[in-house]
């Protein structure tokens, strides 16, 4: 596996550090590629508004799709949708250059919920539901890219974009890999949405980038009964209440200081009335860690704590831990590329580099054990306008990024190395 792309670097970074130099050829196909992109400009917006308007929950991507593969059927472009009629994968377009490498561009296509508050004309028109982490950005930048690129051919790489659903509940990129998304291709790109970096601007640091992430649900069963005797009660309020303090002071406390570490319960249900103490209460959170030996240590933890607290107060206290998603590291040699490619299109003062890592999390990381990638974050902040995080009811992107993030991601696939490199 990946052969093709180990061989094909050996050169890269002379390649990159030299002047940017083209044969008449690869003018040509520049000048394709630019022009095919220019004449979509003006759609990425339309593309954008629509989605933004339609959003839709993770697990519940069908319109989207739908809309997707109407665009792509108009223009003949070979697709297959996701399992679940879910998501969209292109066939690989194939060159016929010598040595070509196959790369897959991803976008995520999934919404949040959360009820949007901006007053725009392309607001969403689903109640409680939002793109409010830009995927509907990075679906828009990742349909025109395809666009212009088929337009464009012939070209001297080979490409598949993959239109991702359910990233946010991190498990739609398993199941494009599951789906074969990555047979035949060498590498993969993404880009993510920035709110913090202004427009024009990009950032791509190599390593790890993002979390490793471990959800779980802890059942706390007891006995309930009357508010006021609850001697003959096993209280499943009190039982979880205590448990969430240790969780909290534990994990933090056992876990080495130099090993970043976050643990939050995000939900807790139990209980109807002021003077009944319910049977049960369920918990929910996650653990977030830069390494899957700390996330086993606090899962592990988490166990012991739930056992301790159960036998104290004569529950039961059930954990359940969904798969560990692991952290996302970006592949040295394409975020060299990657950041080449942004310093030429944006100057180099518009590209930052050696950003910290997250403690969130992106399921962008599941395709990275099978090839190896590179996610770029895109400067969307508007001049003047306040930053509004990610997944916040006021998060807006300026739509010059559609056109900068789409030439990015078609210009490092042009620069993309050759086996006869
Ligand atoms: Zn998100
Ligand atoms: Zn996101």
């Amino acid at each position: 596996m990946c052969r093709r792309l180990t061989q094909s670097w050996h050169d890269v970074a002379q390649h990159l550090s030299s002047p940017h130099q083209s044969s008449g050829k690869q003018d040509g196909v520049l000048k394709r590629v630019e022009a095919q992109l220019n004449r979509i400009a003006p759609q990425l917006l339309q593309i954008r508004r629509h989605i933004h308007q339609r959003p839709e929950l993770s697990g519940q991507e069908f319109a989207t799709t739908a809309y997707l593969t109407k665009r792509l059927a108009a223009a003949r472009i070979p697709h297959r949708v996701g399992p679940g009629k879910r998501g969209v994968i292109s066939e690989i377009v194939t060159s016929s250059a010598a040595g070509a490498p196959v790369v897959a561009v991803r976008a995520d296509i999934d919404a949040l919920p959360i009820q949007e508050e901006n007053k725009v004309r392309y607001s969403s028109k689903e109640s409680g539901v939002m793109h409010a982490c830009g995927h509907d950005a990075h679906t828009a930048i990742l349909l025109g890219m395809t666009l212009a690129l088929y337009r464009a051919r012939p070209l001297p790489f080979g490409w598949r974009s993959i239109f991702q659903p359910s990233e946010e509940t991190g498990r739609g990129a398993r199941e494009m890999v599951a789906h074969g998304a990555l047979e035949g291709v060498d590498a993969v790109i993404a880009l993510h949405v920035d709110p913090t970096l202004p427009v024009g601007q990009a950032g791509v640091t190599a390593g790890p980038r993002s979390a490793f992430c471990q959800d779980f649900t802890i059942a706390v069963r007891g006995r309930g009964g009357h508010g006021a005797r609850p001697h003959t009660t096993v209280d499943p309020i009190a039982t979880a209440a205590n448990l969430i303090t240790l969780l909290y002071q534990v994990i933090p406390r056992q876990t080495d200081a130099r090993d970043p570490i976050v643990v939050t319960i995000g939900v807790i249900n139990g209980g109807h009335a002021a003077n009944v103490i319910p049977d049960i209460v369920s918990l929910e959170g996650t653990i977030r860690s830069m390494s899957s030996s700390v996330a086993i240590r606090a899962r592990e933890t988490v166990e012991r704590l739930c056992a301790g607290v159960a036998q104290s107060f004569g529950a039961t206290v059930s954990p359940t831990f969904e798969s560990l998603l692991p952290g996302m590291v970006n592949d040295s040699r394409i975020a060299a590329l990657f950041a080449s490619v942004a310093r030429r299109l944006l100057g180099p003062d518009n590209v930052v580099t050696g950003q910290p890592p997250s403690m969130g999390s992106e399921d962008f990381a599941d395709y990275l054990p099978v090839v190896p990638g590179c996610m770029l974050t895109l400067g969307v902040k508007a001049a003047g306008r306040e930053v509004t995080p990610l997944h916040t009811s006021t998060f807006d992107i300026d739509e010059k990024a559609l056109l900068i993030g789409a030439r990015l991601l078609a210009t490092t696939l042009l620069e993309w190395p050759k086996d006869s490199a």
